[in-house]
């Protein structure tokens, strides 16, 4: 993603739905739902554009979403938060994180990841000056090794920055990791930023938010956003709550990246965050058959499947199927077999991408004729 010279490459989500549109394959790479969320959502988003909700909202985010993300904090996780000045609205998770590493990160800090990392938190490092630390996430569960974690730490840790639930490889972490990070975050004096924005699409396993933790509340920023949670991953709607100071900070600097976000999908989305618990559970169930669904197909075309505990995706390794090399196979799928997914090896530094390179990202937020079809043309593979 980062070239040597410190350039961007194109984002892999770009590159494989181009190739899933160009090839009419079934676009199973870049993790979005091919079914629109709640239709009373969209239409309070509908009727704020008609009733005139159109121009700047506050950089900090309407007050009434900032209330419902105080509010769902508290009912599901029991955190209290001050609206005014522990909450923040960002144009999706993305620029959450984007602010958080440019509100405390300065040339030559470290920032741990566990790896594979969300793409944009590699491009975010560098443009910050960081340097990238990571700790290796490996198959068959994809937890981390605390001792590894904490030889990763050092005295210029300045930031851990975590996917729980994690893209892209499923898995969700317990106590006993969230409170080894707390412990070492807290003896280097790191900032935590918890990415969460699969918070509720874990399957019989619970989300454990690490700001919930003993001696976690003051140091961590906890990041979500309406995209998955929702199946409005277009609206770009995000959001991050901490401590004020951490908050005061991030918003500094989303000041200065897009002022404000998108107004007429705030309030819908602040009604959307106060959904029944059933709703709630109904998104988490739903997804869960269709995750059993494609992971049985994968697992009767011959990969082997490392079954997710939360998350779009599942990962798979293409190795018992005679592919060392997931990247190739994955720029050759669409035109071939007509199925876009993503090689894990971009969610990786080098070593992370040997490590990684038989192993593929399937996501399974479809319908579930369309990944009974990608299940069938998969099944050419073998
Ligand atoms: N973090 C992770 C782990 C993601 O998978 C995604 C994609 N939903 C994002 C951040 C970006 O979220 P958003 O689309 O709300 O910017
Ligand atoms: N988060 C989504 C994924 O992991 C894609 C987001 C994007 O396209 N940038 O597939």
């Amino acid at each position: 993603l980062v070239g040597p010279d410190g350039s961007l490459g194109t984002t892999i989500f770009e590159e494989m739905t181009g190739l899933a549109v160009r090839h009419g394959a079934i676009n199973l790479g870049q993790g979005f739902p091919d079914e629109d969320g709640p239709s009373a959502i969209r239409e309070l988003a509908r009727e704020a554009i008609a009733h005139g909700e159109n121009q700047y909202a506050p950089g900090k985010g309407i007050l009434a979403l900032r209330e419902a993300v105080a509010h769902h904090q508290e009912r599901f996780y029991g955190i209290t938060l001050d609206p005014e000045t522990e909450v923040t609205v960002t144009t999706g998770a993305t620029e959450a994180i984007a602010a958080a590493i440019l509100a405390f990160v300065r040339p030559g800090d470290e920032v741990l990841t566990f790896e594979p990392f969300y793409d944009s938190y590699g491009a975010m490092i560098a443009l910050a000056g960081g340097v990238h630390r990571t700790v290796p996430l490996e198959a068959p569960d994809f937890q981390p090794d605390l001792d590894r974690l904490e030889a990763a730490f050092g005295p210029k840790t300045r930031m851990v920055l975590l996917n729980n639930p994690h893209n892209p490889c499923g898995s969700v972490f317990g106590v006993d990791v969230l409170d080894r990070i707390v412990e070492l975050a807290t003896r280097h004096d790191a900032v935590v930023v918890s990415d969460e924005v699969y918070e509720h699409l874990t399957f019989g396993v619970p989300h454990i938010p690490i700001a919930t933790r003993p001696g976690a509340s003051e140091r961590t920023l906890t990041i979500s956003s309406s995209g998955k949670t929702f199946s409005f991953t277009g609206w770009k709607v995000g959001w991050m709550s901490g401590p004020a100071q951490l908050v005061a900070a991030a918003r500094t600097v989303k000041q200065f990246l897009t002022y404000s976000s998108g107004t007429p999908f705030q309030g819908a989305v602040a009604q959307a965050l106060r959904l029944d618990d059933a709703l709630y559970h109904g998104f988490a169930s739903e997804l869960q058959g269709k995750r059993d669904l494609l992971s049985a197909g994968l697992a009767a075309a011959g990969f082997t499947v490392f079954q997710p505990q939360g998350t779009y995706f599942v990962t798979v390794d293409a190795a018992p199927l005679g592919f060392s090399d997931a990247a190739t196979l994955a720029r050759l799928m669409p035109e071939r077999l007509g199925v876009a997914a993503i090689p894990l090896s971009v969610f990786c530094h080098e070593e992370g991408a040997r490590r990684t390179a038989s192993l593929l990202r399937f996501a399974f937020c479809k319908k579930e004729g369309v990944l009974q079809e990608a299940a069938a043309r998969l099944a050419q593979l073998g």
